[in-house]
This record gives C-alpha cells, structure tokens and sequence, in this order.
C-alpha cells in the first residue's frame, strides 16, 4: 500500500510470491550483496536523484550538511 497524504488517499499495488518468481532468491541475493558491500573498509558515496530526499545526509560526505562521523 502506497498511502497519498496530500490527496488523502491510498494505492495497492500486487505482488506475488517470491516463490513463484522467475528467480525466487532474487531479494535474498540483493539484501546478501547489500550488506557485503557496506560491510567493506570503502563504501562509495554517489550523487544521485535519491539524494534530495535522502534521510541520513546529515552523515554524509557528500552533501553539503554532510560531515564525517569522526569530526565533532
Ligand atoms: S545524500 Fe544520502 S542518498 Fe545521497 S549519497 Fe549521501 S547517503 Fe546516499
């Protein structure tokens, strides 16, 4: 469900069973390279379209309210 707070209104949209996906391990496999790629000694900040809405750039490097964890 997809709630429209300025329309005051709410959208389903469906979705089978991982099951019965044409690749059922699809969003295990995503999450497991997720969580392996944050989990490096690098992880890459990128610009993208996300990033004005993006919750966390107070942390990151490259948004201009970003700053490192370390710096007080
Ligand atoms: S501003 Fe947010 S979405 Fe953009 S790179 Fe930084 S952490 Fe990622």
């Amino acid at each position: 469900m997809y709630p429209n707070i300025e329309n005051k209104s709410t959208k389903t949209v469906a979705q089978g069973p991982l099951g019965e996906a044409e690749n059922p391990d699809w969003a295990r496999n995503l999450v497991a390279d997720t969580a392996n790629r944050m989990a490096g000694s690098v992880f890459e900040a990128r610009n993208t379209s996300k990033c004005e809405t993006c919750s966390v750039k107070h942390c990151c490097p490259i948004a201009d309210e970003g700053r490192q964890v370390t710096d007080e």
